[in-house]
């Protein structure tokens, strides 16, 4: 493909015909602004400039008419121990087969992810949303330890009753030895 460079800004467009651009073989590179995505907005604390998307259009080897690419963002999420935002990147592979309905969807091959087209219009910014909020991580952590372990009460108590477990053990233990040896 030639002139990619300048493609780099775009905005990918919200509404396509994906039948139109599998006959073009057309690659879209671009940008999806991050205010368009109201689910992924909900989902996290917030997203880091705009969501980053490559889309190759085409027919797979067996002439279903395919997209493969990708679908990427930067988002900050809460931190399940801290309670403070953590970044986090997330990007997911794109690996669509355009349908028209969910039977056609059925057929398709396993590594093909069906995706349903309305007629002549597909709203892109919806499937790549959902692509994103299925890689979403359940729940964040930071990788550093950002609260203290002594202000970690739940783990303090749990180490004090494994404490409490473990001294009767080894008394036994001790106990036994002692016996078995005299
Ligand atoms: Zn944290």
């Amino acid at each position: 493909m030639a002139g990619g460079a300048s493609q780099q800004a775009d905005t990918i467009p919200k509404i396509v015909d994906a039948r139109k651009l599998v006959q073009r073989e057309q690659v879209l590179s671009g940008t999806v602004p991050a205010s368009a995505l109201d689910r992924l907005l909900a989902a996290v604390e917030s997203v880091d400039g705009d969501v980053r998307a490559e889309l190759t259009f085409g027919r797979d080897l067996n002439r279903h008419m395919a997209v493969e690419g990708k679908v990427s963002c930067n988002v900050q999420l809460l931190c399940q121990r801290c309670l403070q935002p953590m970044p986090e990147s997330v990007e997911a592979g794109v690996h669509w087969g355009i349908v028209w309905s969910e039977e056609q969807g059925k057929s398709l091959p396993k590594d093909l992810d069906p995706v349903i087209q309305d007629g002549d219009e597909l709203n892109l910014y919806q499937v790549l949303e959902d692509e994103i909020l299925l890689n979403l991580p359940m729940v964040a952590y930071h990788d550093e330890e950002c609260v203290a372990r002594d202000k970690f009460q739940f783990a303090d108590k749990s180490e004090e009753q494994g404490e409490q477990r473990e001294n009767p053990f080894k008394v036994l233990e001790q106990l036994k030895g002692s016996s078995d040896k005299s």
